[in-house]
């Protein structure tokens, strides 16, 4: 899927996000994709920027979960594709060692001890019966996008069957209807 993914090109739709984001008029763009074509428009992915505040521009676009990541079954710390760079054993279904214990030397440490206190990587996506574990921060984002009172939701090429996404576009439309704002449903 991600080597697939790799080859897709952000769509139109991508773009017209892209151009409510230059024009100042995107609160946040909250994404279920995992193919990361936000990122290869030009949208900030980066959850540790944060909501940000008038003078300073948060995170773009939320994401869930990106085939792009890496996430350790030990620390939860994420790591590029790159930085690990170990296709061949990721391919072959095996999680690379996490970099965070790149210090820790081989020589000095047994295959045992290297099992048990060296996390493992696998693909940054959460399965259905596991919690996410950005949930706070994105939860964090989402309250302070609340409060700034969006007066448009758009809501594009969801089913709206995952629960998370159900309460965000709920939250979200009773704050828009509030202030008798749209909340548009575009179906794919
Ligand atoms: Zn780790």
């Amino acid at each position: 899927m991600r080597q697939d993914s790799e080859h897709a090109r952000p769509t139109e739709t991508h773009r017209f996000i892209l151009g409510l984001r230059d024009a100042g008029k995107l609160v946040r763009d909250y994404t279920q994709n995992i193919d990361c074509l936000e990122e290869k428009v030009g949208l900030s992915t980066d959850l540790h920027k944060g909501a940000g505040n008038r003078s300073y521009r948060g995170v773009d676009c939320v994401l869930h979960e990106s085939l792009r990541r890496l996430r350790c079954s030990k620390c939860s710390g994420t790591h590029s594709r790159d930085e690990c760079s170990q296709e061949t054993e990721t391919l072959a279904g095996q999680g690379p060692p996490c970099p965070g214990y790149a210090n820790i030397s081989d020589a000095k440490t047994t295959a045992k001890k290297r099992t048990t206190t060296i996390g493992t990587l696998r693909p940054d996506v959460v399965p259905y019966d596991e919690l996410d574990p950005r949930a706070d921060s994105i939860s964090a984002i989402a309250r302070r996008d609340l409060l700034l009172r969006p007066d448009v939701l758009l809501i594009l090429g969801t089913s709206l069957t995952t629960h998370g996404v159900k309460r965000l576009v709920k939250d979200f439309a009773k704050v828009i209807h509030k202030r008798a704002g749209k909340v548009v449903f575009v179906t794919s």
